[in-house]
Formats: structure tokens, sequence, C-alpha cells
């Protein structure tokens, strides 16, 4: 060691200044036999401090063991290396602080003695900066987001996280041939370069839109695309942050639905309520013509049987009080339609069920019915139905056939038949009327169930078309039907069809 120091003389020292690694020499007892301004600032002592000094002084003790190891094997072969091969290396300060080191080693022999020579590198900084790439890399890949990367003048992704890899279904290497057009169906290259224009001459700095991504299975997923322009080394790159909406496209696709459905709700009750009100003004207008005519007739009936007071003359005041029955019929009959009709809109009719005999209903119909009949008209029906019962609302059995009954009277001359006719069949009644009157022209059929409906040949009988509108309601909510036949001047057949366990419908 004496020698060595002796010749070491100005060159080295001068040498070993100018370089910024810290210079280490030993001697094979591992004895520091010269060090470096670098090395001693490095470690954190005075110039000269470390001669003599064993070397493991500068290494954190939970290395040394296997220093000795690594020392020796060394020296047997006793080239030159790169120390720590694939290990973190770690030196101790004077402070007992341990800073990351990079040691090359170099052994050389001179006048008949080895040394080695340990060129050694703070890398604390780099290593805090590998840290921090560390850090943003696994950032990077482990976001849940997607990022994608792609080259600014050939598209190309150049890298794209794990998330996004997983949702799209493809690996680094196939997105590596794909440009971001390839996953978005809605745009071809020439309308997303053109998205890329305000970006590339920083118009903007940030682009956010909205758009759907294609997987590899082909299905579509939405997305909130934020793209931004970014040097990487020397290229202009773009990066896009993709945030997968489909959750909060689900969302706002269901509250779009739900206000569609609001506002179809809305616009709905908004009709029914114009209807109602139509309905209303309607109801008065036909009030007063409807009821203007029979009232008259009832009211002059009365005068006239005022001036009948002889006792022979009860023929007359029978003829009279007989229209004046009819007219109250008629007109309580009116009143019965109106109030279905609003029971119907408003939605407040409520069906009532019970068993009962259908001659209940028949008879009380033709009763009534009776008393419209012009002068040789007649009713026929079965008078063998005592025993059917049947499952339906009788209310609005009566309520049709009042209707379908009073229409067969009033559109039929004097000395005609109405017909009633019942069959049970499949579980079903059907009733047909069949009358011998005006008929229906065939071009208007098509409007015959319309409310306020009135054929052209009808405009002279008294009447209101609603009766039918509200006839064929009343069995399309019993799970009924009605159809009819009918040939203008020769007579009408009207059939409806009744479930009979039609509680269930
Ligand atoms: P209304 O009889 O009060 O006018 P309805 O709704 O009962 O109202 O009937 C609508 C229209 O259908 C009638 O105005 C008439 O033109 C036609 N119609 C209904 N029943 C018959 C029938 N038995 N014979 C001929 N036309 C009929």
């Amino acid at each position: 060691m004496k020698v060595f120091e002796e010749k070491k003389g100005n060159i080295f020292k001068l040498l070993s200044e100018a370089i910024s690694e810290g210079i280490i020499i030993v001697n094979i007892k591992q004895e520091i036999v010269a060090s470096n301004e670098a090395a001693n600032e490095m470690f954190g002592y005075a110039e000269g401090e470390l001669i003599g000094k064993p070397l493991e002084l500068l290494i954190p003790k939970q290395y040394r063991k296997n220093h000795d190891g690594h020392f020796n094997g060394f020296l047997k072969k006793s080239n030159t290396r790169q120390m720590g091969h694939g290990r973190d290396l770690y030196g101790l300060t004077k402070d007992g602080v341990q800073i990351p080191v990079e040691a090359g080693l170099n052994p050389f022999e001179i006048y008949g003695s080895q040394y080695i020579m340990a060129l050694v590198s703070d890398i604390s900084v780099r290593k805090e900066m590998e840290q921090e790439l560390r850090q943003w890399s696994n950032i990077f890949n482990e976001s849940l987001n997607e990022i994608f990367i792609f080259d600014s003048e050939t598209l190309r992704f150049t890298n794209v996280n794990k998330g996004a890899q997983i949702n799209i279904g493809y690996s680094l290497e196939e997105l590596k041939n794909f440009t971001p057009v390839d996953i978005k169906p809605d745009f071809d290259e020439t309308s997303f370069r053109e998205l890329l224009i305000p970006l590339l001459d920083k118009t903007i700095e940030k682009l956010d839109f909205e758009t759907f991504h294609q997987r590899k299975d082909g299905s579509l997923y939405p997305v909130e695309v934020h793209l931004q322009s970014s040097m990487i080394g020397d290229k202009q790159m773009f990066v896009a942050i993709i945030l997968d909406i489909s959750e909060r496209f689900e969302y706002t696709q269901k509250l779009e639905n739900t206000v569609k459905e609001r506002t179809r709700q809305l616009s709905e009750a908004l009709v029914k309520e114009r209807e109602l009100n139509d309905l209303k003004t309607k109801f008065l207008s036909l009030v007063s013509h409807e009821f203007k005519t029979p009232l008259s007739g009832i009211f002059s009936s009365i005068n006239l049987l005022e001036r009948y007071t002889e006792s022979e003359q009860q023929d007359k005041r029978n003829k009279h009080i007989k229209t004046i029955r009819s007219k109250v019929k008629y007109l309580d009959n009116i009143l019965t339609d109106f109030l279905s009709v609003e029971r119907l809109e408003s939605g407040n009719q409520a069906y009532k069920f019970s068993n009962f005999p259908i001659s209940k209903v028949i008879n009380e119909v033709v009763y009534d019915a009776n008393m419209l009949l012009k002068d040789g008209q007649k009713i026929n029906y079965p008078n063998n139905i005592d025993e059917i019962y049947i499952d339906f609302d009788e209310n609005i059995l009566q309520l049709i056939m009042v209707n379908l009954v009073n229409n067969a009277i009033k559109y039929s001359p004097e000395y005609s038949t109405v017909d009633i006719d019942f069959t049970f069949e499949n579980n079903q009644l059907t009733i047909e009327i069949k009358d011998e009157g005006i008929g229906i022209p065939d071009s208007e059929k098509k409007y015959m169930f319309n409310r306020y409906f009135r054929a052209e040949n009808a405009l002279l009988i008294q009447g209101t078309g609603i009766g039918l509108n509200i006839v064929k309601s009343h069995l399309e909510n019993l799970g009924g039907t009605i159809t009819f036949e009918s040939e203008e001047n020769v007579g009408s057949v009207f059939s409806i069809k009744v479930p009979l366990n039609s509680n269930n419908s």
C-alpha cells in the first residue's frame, strides 16, 4: 500500500478529481487505499478520512456478509464488470443513510500488487425517477378508465392500457394495427381527422365528446372521450381517456323513456280532457236539440189530456199517456247513454258481475221497447230461455240490449218485425237483433261505431250517435264483440258475442 501511496502522484489526483463518479480503490484485503472527492462527498467523508478504512464501512450491514463472497469470487475471475447484476446496490454514508448506488469494478495490478478500482455513482435521483415512472405506469395500466395513445400522423395506437384492452377485447398487439376509426363505428377517417384539427392547430387544448366503441365481439358500448394532444419524446401523440358510460347511458335512456312515457300520458290525458270538454259541449247542444222535441211532444200530450175529461174519452187519454211514456222512456235512455259515456271516459266505469237469468233482462228490454213500438210493429224473442243463467254485468247487458232493440224499432217502418235470437256455443253467448228497417248505406258502414256518427239515411229520425259507440266500448272492456250486417232498405242484423265466463276476463 505504501508503494502505491507513494507512486500514485499527481496524475491520479488530477484525473480522479475531474471525474464526476466516485472512485474508491481497495487492495485485496478490502482496505481503501484511495478515494476521490466525488466518493468522499457521496459517502460524507472528509478528504483522506477513508484511507486505510475497510471497504465494509461503505456497505450497509445487511449486505456485508454477501459482499465478502462476491468480492472473493470477483478476485478469482478478475475481470472488469458491473457490480450487482440484477440486484439493487446500496452504499452507507457516514451519517448512516443508505443510498442506492451503481458500481463498476476494475481490477488492476500495479507494482506487483493487486487492486480494485470501484467507480461508484449515486443513483438516488434516477431511482426516484424510476419509481415515479413505475407509479405512472401502474396508474396507466391499472386505471379502470380506458387510455388509448395514438400517433397524430398515422393515427395508429402506440399504447393502450389494460383496462381498455379488457373492455374492448383486443390485445395490445392487435390494437397496434388499429386506429381509433377502427373501433368507432360512427366515424370514418375523414370525419375523425377533421375532429382532430383544432387539437393539432392548438385552437383547443382538450376535446370531449360522446360516441360508441365496438368491441372485438361486435357489441357496442357508449363512451365519453376526453382527447388531448401530448408530446411524447419528439413525437406528437394523442392521449384519449375513455369512460364507459353504459350505466349512465342506460340511466339517461331510462330517464328519457320515462319522460317520453309521462309526456305521452300527459298528452293522452289532455286529449281525453279535451274530448270530455267536447263531449260536454256536444251534450249541451244535443240536450237542447234532442230533448226539445220529445219534451214538446210530452207537453202537447199533457195539454190534450186535459181536454179529454169525458169518461168515454179513455181511448184518447190512453193514446196520449202512451206517447208521454214512450217519450219519457226515450229521454231516460239518452240520459243513461250519456252517463255511460261519462263513466267510460273518466275511467270510473266499474263492472259488477252477477249470475242472473237472461230472461230477466230480455223481459225488461222487451217490456220497455213495447212502449216505443210503432203501429203494427212486433218483437219476436225466444220464450224457452228461463233456465239460462249467465255471469255478466246485468245493467250493461240491459244497456246493450236497450240500444240495439230500440234502434231496430226506431229505424224500421210500421208493421215490421224485430227478431231477437240467442245461441250458446263454445262458452259464448251470441245475441242477434234483426230488423226490416232502413239499413245502413255501404259507404257509411265503417263509421258506424264512431261516437256521434249518424248515417245519412237516419238524419230525419231522432238520435244522438252515441249508443253503438258505448255498446262497443263496454263489450270490448268485457271481452265481447259487436258486428253487423246490413242492406239499405232491406234491414240490419246486429250480433253481439259475450264470453260466458266474462267475469274472468
Ligand atoms: P242513434 O241511433 O242515437 O243515432 P246509435 O249510435 O245507436 O245512435 O246509431 C248510430 C247510427 O247507426 C244511427 O244514427 C244510424 O244511422 C245507424 N243505425 C244504428 N242502428 C241501426 C239500425 N238498426 N238500422 C239502420 N241504421 C242503424
